[in-house]
């Protein structure tokens, strides 16, 4: 089992202000889990979403199936980008942001990015042409 946070060939770490293939090494991400463990940019996902007083506020399916990290993904305004592959979900008294590329929720400094720059973004791209697989 790869590193979870390894898709495609990038770092998709929410400790990085955005997915990277820069900090990937095969060895690492592809090795054993006492490998990947060991990496600095390594966030155990299930620690992510234990409970802190203001997730306990939050929906439980919803925080199941996400996994969100109020303190790196919760949104104090709604996003507004026309990518067609961010999900806007209401939680916690703000809103969270869910990539179907990524398969996962973007950081606040990303959801700037999907505002601002999401024609431009190699995930963007990526999904265009899994669509386009797909049709094909
Ligand atoms: S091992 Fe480190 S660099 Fe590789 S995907 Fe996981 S967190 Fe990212
Ligand atoms: S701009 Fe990129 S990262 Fe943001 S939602 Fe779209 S595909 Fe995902």
């Amino acid at each position: 089992m790869p590193c979870p946070w390894y898709q495609g060939g990038v770092c998709t770490s929410p400790k990085l202000s955005k997915p990277s293939a820069a900090v990937v090494s095969k060895e690492r991400c592809l090795g054993s889990e006492a490998e990947y463990k060991s990496c600095r940019f390594y966030v155990d996902p299930e620690a992510s979403t234990r409970k802190s007083p203001l997730e306990q506020a939050m929906k439980p399916a919803l925080e199941k199936q996400l996994r969100p990290y109020p303190a790196i993904h919760l949104l104090s305004s709604k996003p507004r980008s026309d990518c067609p592959f961010i999900k806007i979900y209401t939680y916690g008294g703000g809103y969270l942001a869910y990539c179907t590329v990524l398969n996962r929720l973007l950081t606040r400094s990303e959801v700037a990015r999907c505002e601002k720059y999401w024609s431009t973004c190699p995930f963007y791209k990526l999904g265009l042409r899994s669509k386009t697989e797909q049709v094909a």
